[in-house]
């Protein structure tokens, strides 16, 4: 890990005053979320140890006058102009305290038609949106992160087509990620050909939209910047864990918890590659971290503040955690594992797997000692448990720079790379297990010191400037194959291991497929019935190099 971006990440924002370290930080984290002195112990050290670190918000805010510990909201956003600038307010307040939050528009009547209750005239789910977005830069101008918001549509309301191209310019609504909300019946009406079918009529300018365009429209601004994203509505609710509390319309901004309105949730990882021992999982420390996460994640939900009362009522009645990890492509390459292989994909299903086997067994303890989620009955669990939902993969956009590791299950997006920080500073940083591979690889080839500096050299800049090492001949043909970055792997091969995650976890899966720059629309097309046929809930695309803004960044946030 390049210690000059984690100091100064942690320096401007995750240090309080009177803070000098990350070991400082641990301290507080522990002391505040532990119950008794052995488990502020336990948290510590594994905190310290970098074996799993929540998200950011409980690093900035734990220990403080103000422990909002949550990254993920969804808010509920009703018809009426009241009710809509309620979900602004209440979204102002998520933000101003380090959270992200999803919404769905969907109940905002078309653009043009008359409120039903309360009077005036729709100004649709785009205009109101627009709204969300300035009040989210106001009020994030001179913070410690931009602001992240999830604006969802479903793919029948009538404003669809403005929606899915509002973004259609960089630089607007840059505070939201927006997605389709798209049920089964027109995912099949896709499949099977039928998708001349009329989906909705405006009905004010009385367009005809079919099936069809909608379909166009999303894999054209797919294809142009990157979104909308997906969502697939009846895989989400099949698991939804509480059914009979309503239904889940919207994600938190990188897609990887569908929540019920006003729920939130706590997320934090596992630093997989720390527990690969002679290129083997230690099964025992897995075990063990799991657990201590789970109680972790389980207690942060009685210390959090809530920032608002009906979300701390939602929250704790279903007392859902996000435990995932984050490594993973560092530990597939310590391994000798090419990303986009069967054994990788077997590989994620047996640690995800056991890793969501063992929360579950903890939150049945925990239930056992400390009661079931209030709304357990009526749930999908059978036997008592202390949280309706444990497992997720997040983005880990900032906490896998602290820990020095691949984020999420993502490939590595390039194993050399600018990092431009708001201060002016640039740093290279060239991927750690990359850099001591690379420099066996040239010693094998016997070049001498000073060629062996050139030939790093040229490597480096190669990677700099074409994002690849595929096309340098002289290295070996099994380094370039295991060395491969998200832009050599297949679409087919990134959905593959989202898939293999997701059989394995609660929630849903934080990950972007990426395209090659050349990808074609069919190509899209492809993909997103594939993400949708291999049980996916939603999928992200991007097609390498659609963007000006070429620094890579999960999924809009940073
Ligand atoms: P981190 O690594 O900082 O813990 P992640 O990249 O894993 O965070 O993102 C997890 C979730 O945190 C996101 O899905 C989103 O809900 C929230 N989040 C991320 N970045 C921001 C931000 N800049 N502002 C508000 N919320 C954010």
């Amino acid at each position: 890990m390049n210690g000059a971006i984690r100091d100064h990440i942690l320096k401007s924002r995750y240090l309080q005053p009177g803070e000098k370290s990350f070991s400082d930080i641990c301290s507080r984290v522990a002391s505040a979320i532990g119950k008794d002195e052995a488990e502020r112990e336990q948290f510590l050290h594994m905190m310290e140890d970098l074996l799993f670190l929540p998200n950011s918000p409980a690093l900035m805010n734990a220990g403080t006058r103000n422990p909002q510990l949550s990254a993920c909201f969804v808010i509920p956003v009703g018809p009426t102009i009241p009710e809509i600038f309620r979900a602004l307010r209440e979204g102002a307040i998520i933000q101003v305290n380090d959270g992200g939050t999803g919404y769905s528009f969907s109940e905002i009547p078309p653009c043009g038609t008359p409120i039903k209750e309360g009077g005036g005239i729709s100004p649709g789910p785009v205009r109101i949106m627009e709204i969300f977005d300035t009040a989210t830069r106001v009020i994030r101008e001179g913070g410690r992160r931009r602001g992240a918001n999830m604006g969802v549509l479903d793919i029948a309301h009538p404003d669809i087509l403005s929606f899915i191209t509002a973004k259609k310019e960089e630089g607007v609504l840059e505070n939201f990620n927006i997605s389709v909300m798209i049920p089964d019946r027109y995912m099949q009406a896709l499949t099977e050909g039928s998708h001349d079918e009329i989906l909705t009529i405006h009905p004010i300018s009385g367009e005809v939209i079919s099936v069809r365009e909608v379909f166009s429209a999303i894999v054209e601004g797919i294809h142009r910047n990157g979104e909308p994203g997906v969502l697939f509505a009846d895989t989400i609710n099949a698991a939804n864990p509480t059914p009979a509390l309503g239904s889940m319309r919207a994600t938190n901004p990188c897609g990887e918890e569908p929540l019920l309105p006003y729920e939130s949730c706590i997320l934090g990882s596992i630093n997989l590659p720390l527990f690969l021992q002679n290129q083997s999982v230690a099964w025992d420390k897995l075990d063990e971290i799991t657990r201590l996460a789970v109680r972790f994640l389980d207690n942060a939900i009685d210390q959090t503040t809530h920032p608002l009362p009906e979300i701390a009522e939602a929250t704790r009645r279903t007392r859902k955690i996000g435990l995932g990890v984050m490594g993973l492509h560092d530990t597939l390459l310590l391994a000798g594992i090419p990303y986009d292989s069967e054994e990788a994909r077997t590989f994620a299903e047996e640690v995800m797997g056991f890793i969501t086997a063992t929360a579950i067994d903890e939150s049945k303890c925990c239930a056992a000692e400390l009661g079931v989620f209030p709304a357990w009955e009526g749930s999908i669990w059978h036997e008592p448990i202390r949280n309706a939902a444990l497992t997720t993969i997040a983005p880990t956009g900032t906490i896998s720079l602290i820990a020095g590791v691949s984020p999420g299950i993502e490939p590595v997006y390039s194993f050399v790379s600018i990092r431009r920080h708001t201060a002016g500073r640039e740093f290279e940083m060239i991927h750690p297990v990359f850099k001591r591979a690379l420099d066996e690889e040239i010693a094998r080839c016997g070049y001498t010191e000073s060629a062996a500096e050139v030939k790093r050299r040229e490597v480096i800049d190669h990677i700099r400037a074409t994002g690849t090492l595929r096309n340098i001949d002289w290295l070996h043909h099994s380094f370039r194959r295991l060395y491969r970055s998200a832009g050599d792997i297949s679409p087919d091969d990134h959905l593959r291991m989202q898939a293999a995650f997701q059989r394995h976890t609660h929630a849903a899966i934080a990950k972007t497929i990426n395209l090659r720059s050349d990808t074609i629309m069919d190509e899209i097309t492809h993909a997103i019935i594939s993400a949708w046929t291999l049980g996916l809930k939603g999928v992200t695309c991007y097609r390498i190099g659609s963007r000006r803004d070429t620094v890579y960044r999960p999924h809009g946030c940073s």
